[in-house]
């Protein structure tokens, strides 16, 4: 196969990246755009040995999964990749993947997976869900103030202010804020030439409490005519915190490191079940609440509490799941490195008034390894919510020895699940639940959680 070569394939996977994976006279290729079930005429853009990348030139036999996008830059827009696909199929896609993982990778029975493994959570409404949007600001060829989307993998500004993963209000705030930058001369950030104020619009929204927060991340050290632009955006409905952060680098991350306050308060508050949460622009915040509400309901179910137990939350961040297990155990210990995160769980735990919950600040496998060698720590149920690379091997030995008489993992990456699961199976657990939970839709990517109990003690 070489480059610019024509040929026809049928898709027949998604790759990581949510590319099309067809196969043309044995050779591999990755199709941008095409889905599953597609036909497709295509041109070889890249030759490697083994497997190639090709453009989609025509679509010869649409895929009987194909829908039309619901947005109309879903192709050139970095965010969504399968929004073509219907959503039936992407349940399907996001099963399988999580199901083959456990049985290549985790090495457990197609016969197990069938009797243990539970349907797909899935979302009814599977678009407008993003609680947090952040949106570039730049200007276009003709010198207009644009905003929206990087294309895929590049910092090309696709405008758009319509998303269809993201709230509706995005849309009125983000003109609000190019009309009063035309308005008064205020410019738009340039990466090239590190010129021009406004970097980021970064808008947060409370699905529960309705409350909107929007912070203006700035290349200087104040907005001229601030005033003007709090007077429009304070009038939109639910406008609560209205923010700026500086950041004069030259670097990919978005925020600053400190908060002004323009307007309101400095957060906005939101619930995940009975749980309440001050979210401030720095904060983490689960992105899609309706569906981490229902995750962590699913970890708390798997942990099947009494009110008696002690339990490890491992990788806790904010605390979100700690603090929804400790209304229903006697006493939840959260770690988690970043020290920030600690700070919020902490104050999440204070404006709630639950006082069964100790946070930790340091490395999961450090911390727990510590405390169970130095003060002989116990628990009766560890839950564990790693990042894609997954749970330190030393982390699982801790486990291990410290015998909980469950372990609840909660995954992003079901292929660094698998490899873990694999690890505590050998070693005295067994897998009695797994059920993968559609977090993101219109994604490739999905959560998963599992439970394990010991097997001597079932
Ligand atoms: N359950 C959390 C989110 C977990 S995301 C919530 O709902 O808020 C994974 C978390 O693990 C992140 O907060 C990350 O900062 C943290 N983390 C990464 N490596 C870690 C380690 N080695 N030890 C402890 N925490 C870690």
């Amino acid at each position: 196969m070489k480059k610019n070569e024509k040929i026809i394939l049928t898709i027949e996977d998604i790759g990581v990246n949510g590319e099309g994976i067809g196969k043309a006279f044995g050779y591999t290729l990755f199709v941008k755009n095409a889905i599953i079930g597609d036909t497709v005429e295509a041109v070889v853009t890249k030759a490697k040995k083994n497997y190639g990348y090709a453009k989609m030139l025509n679509i010869l036999e649409a895929s009987p999964y194909r829908v039309p996008a619901q947005c109309p830059v879903a192709r050139q827009c970095g965010g969504c990749q399968i929004q073509e696909l219907s959503y039936e199929a992407q349940l399907s896609f996001k099963t399988k993947k999580v199901r083959g993982n456990l049985e290549r990778i985790g090495g457990f029975s197609s016969q197990l997976l069938d009797e243990i493994m539970e349907p797909i959570c899935d979302m009814k409404e599977p678009f407008y869900y993003r609680n947090k949007a952040q949106f570039p600001i730049g200007t276009d060829r003709e010198g207009n103030i644009v905003t929206g989307f990087y294309a895929g993998r590049t910092h090309q500004i696709i405008p758009n202010t319509e998303c269809a993963l993201g709230v509706l209000a995005n849309r009125e705030i983000l003109e609000c804020i190019v009309d009063f930058m035309n308005a008064y001369g205020i410019t738009a950030y340039d990466e090239e030439t590190q010129a021009g104020l406004v970097r980021h619009v970064l808008i947060r929204y409370g699905f529960k409490t309705k409350e909107i927060m929007v912070c203006l991340v700035i290349n200087g050290d104040n907005i001229p005519h601030a005033d003007k632009l709090v007077d429009k955006l304070a009038k939109i409905e639910g406008m609560t915190s209205i923010t700026y952060s500086v950041n004069r680098e030259n670097t990919n991350v978005i925020m600053g490191k400190d908060i002004g306050v323009l307007w309101g308060q400095g957060y906005i508050t939101d619930y995940i079940g009975d749980v309440k949460y001050q979210i401030s622009p720095l904060s983490f915040f689960q992105v899609n609440p309706i569906q981490t509400e229902k995750l962590y309901g699913l970890a708390l179910e798997y942990a099947g509490l009494t009110g008696e137990e002690t339990v490890w939350d491992l990788y806790c961040g904010i605390g979100t799941i700690s603090l929804f297990l400790a209304q229903r155990a006697k006493k939840v210990y959260g770690v988690e490195i970043v020290p920030q995160a600690i700070e919020d769980a902490r104050n999440n735990a204070k404006i709630n008034g639950i006082e069964n919950v100790e946070f930790f600040v340091g490395k999961a496998e450090e911390v727990l390894q510590e405390q169970y060698e130095k003060n002989q720590v116990y628990a009766d149920v560890i839950v564990v919510d790693p990042p894609r690379k997954g749970c330190d091997e030393t982390l699982l030995q801790t486990m291990v020895q410290m015998e909980p008489q469950k372990i609840v993992y909660v995954s992003c990456d079901s292929a660094t699940l698998a490899r873990d699961l694999k690890i505590l199976c050998e070693n005295g657990y067994e897998l009695t639940k797994v059920r993968p939970v559609d977090q993101f839709p219109m994604t490739v990517h999905v959560e998963t959680v599992a439970l394990l109990c010991r097997k001597d003690q079932k």
